[in-house]
């Protein structure tokens, strides 16, 4: 019962002790969240999520939304990313502290006016691939990739260090995109997009001030 008593005593003065430390808190968030890819006072909504659902004609997003066509505001078919309307030219920052993996410039765009894209030509058109290490303190590596970016706009290069919110490049409409918005994946291992909301990662534990503007909730 002593025992007891004591390691109850001691775990309460470490809790507040952690929580009275300036910063510590927001040091933790900082690790395990995905703050949202722009600047917090100019949020935009998405227009399309992940599909959760792998089947060709299903849908599902991560709000539990459910449907076999595509509806404004949810997702469309196969989507592995999450699409913001965001007109051309804007400032696009880091959605979390990373290391730039890879800068791509591509100039054209392989939709025609109907939408019919050719993905196997061009998809991400110009895009910035940026690395998140141990992300989350899983020793997991995840990826964050912005596409369909303005042509040489970049504002980082190979091996580039961003902080969080971190000036990457403009947004724009290359590659197969039928008009002006921001693709942004999660990917890990590289190349295998995950759903950033269902993972928890876009707000922590959704208590985050700065998620007071992001999208969804
Ligand atoms: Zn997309």
């Amino acid at each position: 019962m002593q025992s007891r008593i004591r390691i109850f005593v001691t775990l309460t003065v470490l809790t507040i002790l952690a929580l009275a430390i300036p910063g510590f808190h927001s040091r933790v968030e900082a690790q395990t969240t995905w703050y949202w890819l722009s600047n917090p006072t100019s949020a935009a909504t998405p227009n399309y999520y992940y599909d959760l659902d792998r089947n060709v004609g299903a849908l599902r997003d991560w709000t539990g939304w459910e449907g076999s066509q595509d509806t404004s505001g949810h997702t469309y078919d196969q989507h592995r990313g999450t699409d913001y309307p965001v007109a051309s030219g804007s400032n696009i920052y880091a959605s979390q502290a990373g290391v730039v993996e890879d800068v791509v410039n591509y100039a054209g765009n392989t939709c025609d006016l109907a939408c019919n894209c050719d993905t196997a030509t061009n998809l991400w058109g110009t895009y910035v691939l940026v690395s998140h290490s141990n992300h989350g303190g899983d020793n997991q590596t995840y990826y964050t990739r912005y596409a369909h970016l303005t042509v040489n706009s970049a504002q980082v290069s190979r091996n580039s260090v961003l902080g969080w919110n971190g000036y990457i490049a403009k947004s724009g409409n290359t590659g197969a995109s039928c008009g002006s918005h921001l693709h942004w994946s999660v990917e890990s291992p590289l190349s295998n997009p995950v759903d950033p909301f269902n993972l928890d990662m876009v707000c922590g534990n959704y208590g985050d001030p700065l998620c007071s503007t992001s999208p969804g909730r």
